[in-house]
């Protein structure tokens, strides 16, 4: 690991004009994927800003809707009794994430800042244009079974590895950030970037700018919902495939839906089109059939995913099953 410097911030000012006064430096909370990334020289901060102290860690009622701390544990905000009863689709993705030793360390702005799973990205041996842009994309003609089926480019192909954050696509969150020109709100699904021709930039922030809070604003999907995540073992692995699934019923009709696949582009992927076929339908499985053909329209899968074509649709058909049916 490279040599750095350490400093521990207590007010988010003095952290963000830290972070912006020195392009090598990086805010770190649980660290949980930045550690890793040290580690294998993937990330080579001079200095870490270390933010646990700052003010930002509540689970409260704001307005119309729910305000989480950055700085919230997963697990503390997975077993919180306001997101149990006002946002269970996002109690049930966090407690899919990672182990229970690592939603004990990681924050809710960290979850959402984890870096890819690319393999490629991982081994500073191997190219890779998010790592080093200009390298090249080793998963483009290499093993890219975990790979994109929406929103790649030729440049990258990865995956966002967050089951939090899909959850919070489906949920219309905002995420409240402070930065060196002051506080601004951006959609959540306004946070992460698609690769296009810059890969290296996972999110939209500026540099400088510290996440301080997500919004969840009150719906009505409190009770019909379901995430599933379809993984290689039972615990402590990331989505091949995963499905936010979230209905509001009118008896058996649907009179509103939200659906957001995981571990298939870049970003959270959002399938606002499936969601409209669903409204005014009965909630069966025709209809939800229906729904994963009109969410997997511009698929499109590389050598070793061919997989995903059939898994994604089923999962979601089976995400929006259990999510009719819970009580
Ligand atoms: Fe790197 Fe993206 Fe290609 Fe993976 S898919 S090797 S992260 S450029």
């Amino acid at each position: 690991m490279n040599p750095f410097q350490y400093v521990r911030a207590t007010k988010a000012r003095a952290a963000i004009d830290a972070r912006a006064a020195d392009a090598n430096a990086q805010f770190i909370a649980g660290g949980t994927n930045l550690l890793d990334l040290m580690k294998r020289g993937v990330m080579t901060p001079q200095r870490l800003i270390d933010i646990n102290r700052l003010p930002f860690d509540r689970i409260e009622r704001q307005g119309t809707g729910l305000r989480i701390g950055a700085l919230a544990l997963n697990s503390t905000t997975a077993e919180d009794r306001q997101v149990l009863e006002r946002a269970p689709l996002l109690a049930q993705a966090l407690n899919a994430g990672a182990s229970a030793q690592l939603r004990n360390m990681a924050t809710v702005g960290g979850n959402m800042l984890q870096r890819t799973r690319c393999p490629y990205f991982y081994d500073t041996a191997l190219p890779c244009n998010k790592r080093e842009p200009g390298s090249g994309c080793g998963a483009l003609e290499g093993i890219n079974r975990m790979h994109a089926l929406f929103g790649f480019s030729d440049k990258c192909i990865a995956v966002h590895p967050s089951d939090m954050s899909v959850a919070l696509a489906a949920l219309d969150a905002t995420v409240l950030v402070s930065g060196p020109k002051g506080e601004r709100r951006l959609a959540f699904g306004d946070l992460h970037r698609l690769p296009g021709d810059t890969p290296e930039r996972d999110t939209n922030l500026e540099p400088g700018e510290l996440i301080t809070a997500v919004e969840v604003p009150d719906s009505a999907f409190t009770r019909h919902v379901h995430y599933l995540k379809v993984r290689e073992r039972a615990s402590y692995a990331f989505a091949l495939v995963s499905v936010a699934a979230a209905l509001s019923l009118d008896g058996t009709t649907i009179k509103d839906a939200r659906l957001a696949l995981g571990g298939v582009a870049h970003k959270p992927w959002r399938l606002l089109d499936a969601e409209k076929s669903l409204i005014g339908k009965p909630a069966t499985e025709a209809a939800f059939q229906e729904a994963a053909r009109v969410a997997m329209q511009g698929a499109k899968a590389f050598k070793h995913n061919q997989y995903k074509l059939k898994l994604a649709p089923n999962a979601i058909v089976q995400a929006l099953k259990n999510a009719a049916s819970a009580a």
